[in-house]
């Protein structure tokens, strides 16, 4: 259960950025949005390709921006995601070391977790 406002605000940029989403194989527009310990915010949307491993989930999308700009592990303090992370997308969250993760779990709730919880004994190098 999300409890805070900002992470309620959070999510709801997720959701409005979803629209942006290209999503014209699968129709499912996925929108996240990061918070920086900062209070930058960073915005992502799924991006699909007719070759379909080559798509892109919105939480990568996001971060990938937000390391682009020049965050690093640790200055990341939350995600919200419209959709339940995949698997791949939680090994992101628990290298980039997000305090929180704010998604639509596949009931369509919106829950928070932190990324050890959504994926206990990660892989480390
Ligand atoms: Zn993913």
């Amino acid at each position: 259960m999300v409890t805070t406002d900002a992470d309620r605000e959070l999510y709801e940029r997720a959701v409005a950025i979803a629209k942006r989403a290209y999503a014209p194989y699968s129709s499912f527009h996925v929108g996240a949005a990061v918070r920086a310990r900062d209070g930058r915010i960073f915005e992502g949307v799924n991006v699909e390709n007719a070759a379909y491993p080559l798509g892109v989930c919105a939480e990568k999308s996001a971060l990938t921006t937000a390391v682009t700009e020049g965050y690093k592990p640790g200055d990341l303090e939350a995600i919200a995601i419209t959709a339940s992370p995949c698997g791949g997308c939680r090994q992101w969250l628990v290298e980039l070391k997000l305090d929180r993760v704010i998604y639509a779990n596949n009931s369509g709730e919106v829950v928070a977790a932190t990324p050890a919880e959504l994926l206990p004994d990660t892989f480390a190098l």
